[in-house]
């Protein structure tokens, strides 16, 4: 008999939700917004140390909304880390601007300062700076930030962190998602905690994100009747879905412990094998582990991603591979594409021999042992 599926990343309720959602029902605040939208707003401001944040349907709109607060137009540019999720990018084009892939570096995975600085010496002698940066904090790792947010202030561009991924995460003591000028966080059911879905703005910009709300809910100018003069969206969360996210937060940190210790476990049982490596932790910096994921050497191993996906889905467990890189989507054929080195593109090979492991916070012991079994097993290590 098949035993039980383990999931990439499911969601992990905490059992206080229902008294939020409870509450809501009794107080009949099932709408967008309501007081458990704006105490979930509070909570997240005061967990990640920023003046004020935004909640709203998804993370995607989160980044959209940051991109509309930056007045990104028709034909504007903007750079974009590379080795990311569809949803780092999409609200680029969104807005009709042009995106401009920029390459990991082989420390972070995450965005290279060297691409990024040969990418804004281009922009700048063409005469088309970007007008914002989106930076990615992969799988719970913070960016090498100082080096990007200099580069930018020298150009005097704004950053847009997704923190998509990494909520809880710390560069240099700081929460990930509150070194640039937006942050942005997502609640989609596989993230660190969940609404279900939905997703947060956030600035030390009280005003910007007056505004943010503003436009997440229609743009409606100030009178008794319907009246708008900008366009706007409908992208506020459920005042249920942010009961829901009041509990989740309640035990974040709790979360990031149980996802640390699987990385951990992860890295005693396979850590040593010849062929097999896992996505460093940046000095100064604490990955809340989202997922646990490494590379390997196909040719010491002789065998590849998809083999080892493949295998571990006949045991029943549900691995990914790492983020096709966005220069490397038909969607966006033809576009401007940064390298780590001239000749050496990072993402790509990180794409070819990268995995992501089961790294869910209500993980059990046994479903672990059961991973690493498969893993040994179709590596031939077992
Ligand atoms: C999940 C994710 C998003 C999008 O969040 P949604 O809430 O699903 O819209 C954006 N960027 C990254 C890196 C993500 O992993």
């Amino acid at each position: 008999m098949l035993k039980e599926r383990i999931y990439l990343s499911p969601p992990h309720m905490s059992g206080n939700e229902l008294k939020y959602i409870e509450e809501a029902f009794k107080t009949n605040w099932i709408a967008p917004l309501g007081p458990n939208v704006d105490a979930f707003e509070k909570e997240l401001a005061k967990y990640v140390g920023i003046e004020g944040a935004v909640a709203v349907s998804s993370g995607t709109a989160a980044i959209h909304l940051a991109l509309r607060l930056l007045e990104i137009k028709t034909g504007d540019r903007v750079f974009c880390s590379t080795l990311t999720f569809i949803a780092s990018a999409s609200p680029i084009l969104y807005q009709g601007a042009e995106p401009v892939f920029i390459d990991s570096e082989p420390d972070t995975w995450n965005m290279s300062p060297i691409a990024l600085e040969r990418a804004l010496e281009d922009a700048k002698r063409e005469g088309k700076l970007p007008k914002a940066v989106i930076v990615v904090n992969l799988y719970g790792q913070s960016a090498k930030m100082d080096e990007i947010l200099s580069l930018c202030n020298k150009y005097n561009i704004p950053v847009i962190e997704d923190a998509a991924e990494s909520l809880g995460s710390t560069y240099k003591g700081k929460k990930s998602g509150t070194l640039g000028k937006f942050g942005i966080y997502s609640f989609n059911g596989n993230k660190i905690i969940t609404t279900s879905m939905g997703g947060m703005l956030v600035s030390h910009d009280m005003e910007a994100l007056k505004k943010a709300r503003f436009l997440a809910t229609q743009a409606r100018d100030p009178a008794l009747h319907y009246q708008h003069s900008q366009l706007g969206y409908n992208y506020r969360m459920s005042n249920i879905l942010a009961g829901i996210g009041r509990a989740q937060l309640e035990v974040i940190e709790q979360r990031i412990k149980a996802r640390r210790a699987i990385f951990q476990r992860y890295f005693e049982e396979l850590g040593q094998i010849d062929g097999v490596c896992f996505m460093t932790e940046l000095e100064d910096t604490v990955s809340n582990r989202w997922l646990t994921a490494l590379t390997i050497d196909q040719e010491k191993l002789n065998v590849n991603p998809v083999d080892i996906i493949k295998y571990l889905d006949k045991e029943n467990i549900e691995a990914r591979r790492v983020w096709k890189p966005l220069h490397l989507q038909p969607l966006f054929e033809g576009i401007k594409y940064y390298p780590h080195h001239e000749n050496y593109s990072v993402s790509e090979a990180l794409f070819e021999n990268g995995i992501c492991l089961p790294s869910g916070s209500n993980m059990t012991p046994d479903q672990q042992d059961r991973v690493i079994w498969a893993f040994k097993k179709v590596i031939n290590q077992q």
